[in-house]
């Protein structure tokens, strides 16, 4: 096997597509010798090598200490120079580079190789003394700290680390010889700051700063392979899913300077702009520096060209105007690296002495509107096609160009009040409330506020919806606020545990800072940041974005599933068909009960023990739930739209405090103490397995009756005044084909009654909704009967799962810490468990009823994994929320492309 890959001087022997291998950095590193672009030569220790080194109980393959040899003298022969010769003595990096990177996860050792031997011989050589102790003292503070301290497993405590120790020693040196800039230190200055490095070494971890360069060599090898296995890379690793078998490649390479002189640089950039997507060359650089300076930000880089400049940069020198023959080099450079890999470079590079080195080139990382702008543009320039352009983009990135966002600038200089978990996208700005129906109150007002609870519930829903954003002290990316917030892609912060709310005083406090009712906060929630005051907001219309609509042109005509959306109020509808949906997969028509004028007739109708009041009762919804039907099939202009009938448990009706009953007692004309006794004999131990869905139709057959002929009668009167109306009614919860034949009977006859009163024929259908094992278990007898299914997604997961949704936030943390579960799988659908569910019933329905229509609706339809799966199940369209529809558009066309 070989173990280690030579590149230099225009030959290589990996190239880009061995990045499994050889890692990214080392895969573009050979590939770029190919290009003949000048890149230092060096070696790269594969994967493989990180692989056997920890199976081999942390030693090294026997033949790996004369390939680096070999390889050594390859690059020394190049150079011209030797690795440790006293007079011309050749000096390395030593970078880490696994397959997919990992920012700032690994490490990297600078200037290997010098000695006391070497030391007198660069400085002859340079003759620049001080440059060569600037080199020395920057390998001790890399080597202390990546292979003395951390890969030798020592774990200092917080701000304690060998590095810090050095770096304040730096500080105190610099403060007391009257020194502003690490430039502004001397060769004199060096040495001796260098000599209080060591002798810290020395004390703090032990052992002497080696002075061999072998020993330094192997030391900063092992260090990287041992880097792959630092708490930092394994907990990155977990978040981004990267399996620990890929192990680390590592990278070592002849030292290239910026750090020489004037006439030396350094710079990263990227081919264009990662935040906006222009295409504009990008970038930033310093004269007389080594690359980690423009990172650390110990100075204020300059930017690369004039194009780029902005108010805060117009002063500083470009690369452009200091070194011109430089920059052209680098801009062919530019055009060369992204027409070859077809894609926006990531760059590092380094001036030595007035020549042009690349030290680095990838995939470069972007927004979301900059990596729509980029895929449209490249796919224009034809240097993508059009299926490359559409797979570009990740669908959740769409999330930022829907909503308005916090002004960047205006973030910077904010107070911030706190911190929590980002909920909901985008950013809002409010006055605070704390409860439901001031939030509502204060928006009849006109006014903008923020709803701020200890934690949401059902009962807040319209504060929630008449606030600009929603923040909470308790709860996760889960609970009821961020399930809200997320489905109507309203900003939202959850999990504040420092807040400290009294709904009573009207104030909320984070240690000394008191915010009343009425003030301002402004809230970040892509970062879950809470700011004092009113900052800038930069408002979100995508139809503005020509390349959005151009992406979205091309998304629509790649795919084949269809995308609907779950809305309840004609204003969603209007929204979500600005979104680009084609249909209403999941009406709920719950919360036309909810409301003030309606609700009373709904406890009426639950507490009354005879069928005449409680007929008499419900028949008084009728006009009202008319209306509601009539203005969302109208505004769906004959689009499909799927309305379910009555579902939640009836306990979420009758849920009332002493005044309420009392009220209540009043209206029906009975003892309150009747009312209350009745309440509690409806009182469930487990409502969500309880009394809901098709039960309460079965039970209560005038509900299902009232509500067929208002979505019926709705339709009639649009019908007759020319609106074209699509209605599917649905049946929810059924686990048995005979509750779906009693409901669906009660359909059909209201359906055969009103087409006579109106003399039409109407057209609809009727359906029901998959979301109990059973109803998968024999969906071929049920489809003998549905014209539709529609998977409840969030049941389903439920009941297949046994996991209350409400409550898996007590145990769900523990589940992904410890790989019980891969995921949330009310986030994205359990693909082997409840998929098969599905599947399965897929393949019964369409068996015996070809014609069924199939789609979903519920959280998963909008997650972009999830509809990847319903698009190779064979369904006919997805449902999600309004601000969710753009991003399964793309999703369903990127299934396709897979
Ligand atoms: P990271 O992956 O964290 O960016 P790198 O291995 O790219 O780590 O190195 C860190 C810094 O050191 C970068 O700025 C890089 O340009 C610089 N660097 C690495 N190798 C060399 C070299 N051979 N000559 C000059 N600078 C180098
Ligand atoms: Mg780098
Ligand atoms: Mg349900």
């Amino acid at each position: 096997m070989k173990y280690v890959y030579n590149f230099g001087d225009g030959k290589a022997d990996g190239k880009a597509d061995m990045k499994n291998l050889l890692g990214g950095k080392g895969a573009n590193l050979a590939e770029m010798n190919l290009l003949d672009i000048p890149v230092p030569p060096g070696f790269t220790l594969t994967t493989e090598v990180c692989t056997e080194y920890y199976k081999n109980n942390k030693s090294f393959p026997n033949e790996l200490d004369n390939e680096v040899r070999d390889c050594l003298s390859s690059v020394e022969a190049i150079m011209n120079t030797k690795f440790g010769d006293e007079n011309n003595p050749l000096l390395l990096s030593v970078r880490s580079g696994a397959r997919q990177s990992m920012p700032g996860m690994m490490e990297t050792v600078l200037n290997v190789g010098l000695t006391s031997k070497t030391i007198p011989g660069l400085i002859k050589k340079t003759n620049n003394p001080r440059f060569v102790y600037d080199a020395y003292r920057r390998l001790i503070t890399m080597y202390a700290d990546v292979v003395m301290e951390k890969a030798a497993g020592i774990e200092p405590k917080e701000g304690n680390g060998i590095r810090q120790k050095m770096e304040h020693h730096l500080s105190t040196y610099k403060n007391e010889n009257n020194l502003i800039n690490d430039t502004d230190l001397s060769e004199n200055d060096w040495i001796a700051v260098i000599d209080i490095f060591k002798n810290e070494i020395k004390t703090t971890l032990g052992s002497d700063f080696p002075d061999d360069h072998n020993a330094q060599l192997w030391g900063g090898i092992e260090a990287v392979f041992k880097s792959w296995n630092g708490a930092r890379a394994i907990s990155y690793r977990k978040i981004e899913n990267i399996p620990e078998e890929w192990g680390t490649a590592v990278n070592v390479q002849t030292m290239v300077f910026g750090n020489t002189g004037e006439n030396s640089a350094t710079g990263v950039a990227f081919t264009r702009n990662p935040a906006t997507g222009e295409n504009k060359f990008f970038g930033e650089w310093l004269t007389n520096a080594q690359g980690e300076d423009v990172v650390a930000g110990l100075r204020t880089p300059n930017p690369l060209n004039e194009d780029t400049k902005t108010n805060e940069t117009k002063n500083l020198p470009s690369l452009e105007e200091s070194m011109p023959d430089i920059y052209n080099e680098l801009y062919n450079i530019r055009t060369r690296l992204e027409k070859h890999y077809s894609d926006m470079q990531d760059i590092e590079f380094t001036i030595e002495d007035g020549k042009l080195w690349m030290l680095q080139t990838r995939v470069g990382k972007r927004n979301g509107s900059a990596a729509i702008k980029m895929a449209v543009d490249m796919m224009n320039e034809n240097m993508i096609d059009k299926n490359t352009a559409l797979m570009r983009v990740n669908p959740n990135q769409l999330d930022e160009l829907l909503h308005p966002a916090l002004d960047t600038d205006s973030e910077q200089s904010a107070i911030l009040l706190t911190k929590g978990l980002p909920a909901g996208p985008g950013g809002a700005k409010g006055r605070v409330v704390f409860t439901a129906d001031d939030a509502e109150a204060w928006n009849k007002k006109g006014e903008q506020v923020i709803l701020v609870r200890e934690e949401t519930s059902p009962e807040d829903v319209h504060g929630m919806h008449a606030a600009e954003a929603i923040l909470t002290a308790r709860g996760g990316m889960t609970s009821h606020a961020a399930l809200v917030a997320r489905g109507w892609g309203k900003c939202c912060v959850v999990g504040c545990n420092e807040l400290n709310i009294s709904v009573d005083k009207k104030e909320m406090k984070v240690g000394e800072v008191t915010v009343k009712e009425g003030d301002w906060v402004t809230m970040n929630g892509a970062l879950g940041k809470v700011y004092l005051g009113q900052l800038d907001l930069t408002p979100a219309d995508p139809d503005e974005n020509q390349e959005y609509k151009e992406l979205m042109r091309w998304a629509d005509e790649t795919r084949k599933l269809k995308i609907r959306t779950n809305a309840e109020s004609p204003d969603d509808a209007k929204q979500a068909i600005k979104f680009g949906a084609e249909g209403i997969g999941l009406c709920r028509t719950e919360h036309m009960f909810f409301d003030e004028k309606r609700i009373l007739a709904m406890r009426k109708m639950i507490l009354s023990d005879s069928e005449g009041d409680r007929r008499d009762a419900v028949m008084g919804l009728l006009p009202f739930q008319k209306e509601d039907f009539k203005g969302i099939l109208k505004a769906m202009e004959g689009k499909p739209v799927t309305i379910r009938l009555l579902d939640p448990p009836l306990h979420e009706f009758i849920t009332l405090d002493d005044d309420q009953i009392n009220e209540l007692a009043n209206n029906i004309g009975i003892d309150a103490s009747i009312v209350s006794q009745r309440i509690n004999s409806l009182h469930e131990l487990n409502p969500m397995l309880g009394h809901r869905g098709c039960r309460l139709g079965i039970a209560y057959p005038e509900i299902t009756e009232m509500q067929a002929s208002a979505i019926l009668e709705a339709s009639a009167e649009l019908t007759n005044e020319g609106v074209n109306v699509n209605p599917e009614i649905m049946i929810p919860l059924v686990g048995a084909v005979a509750e779906y034949i009693d409901q669906e009977k009660i359909i059909r006859e209201v359906a055969t009654k009103i087409e006579k009163q109106y003399s039409l024929t109407l057209k609809y259908m009727v359906g029901t909704m998959i979301e109990l094992p059973r109803a998968c278990l024999t969906a071929d007898e049920i489809a003998e009967h549905a014209e539709f299914f529609s998977f409840g997604t969030n049941d389903l997961t439920q009941t297949t799962y046994g996991f209350s949704r409400d409550d898996i936030g007590s145990f769900l943390p523990d589940y992904l810490d410890r790989n019980i579960l891969p995921g949330d799988p009310f986030q994205s659908l359990d693909v082997n468990g409840v998929g098969k569910l599905v599947a399965m019933a897929v393949k019964l329905g369409r068996d015996v009823n070809s014609t069924l229509k199939i789609g979903i609706c519920g959280e998963h339809g909008g997650d972009p994994e999830s509809i990847h799966f319903c698009k190779n199940i064979g369904l006919d369209y997805v449902s999600c929320s309004p601000y969710r529809v753009p991003i399964a558009r793309l999703s369903a066309a990127q299934a396709e492309l897979d």
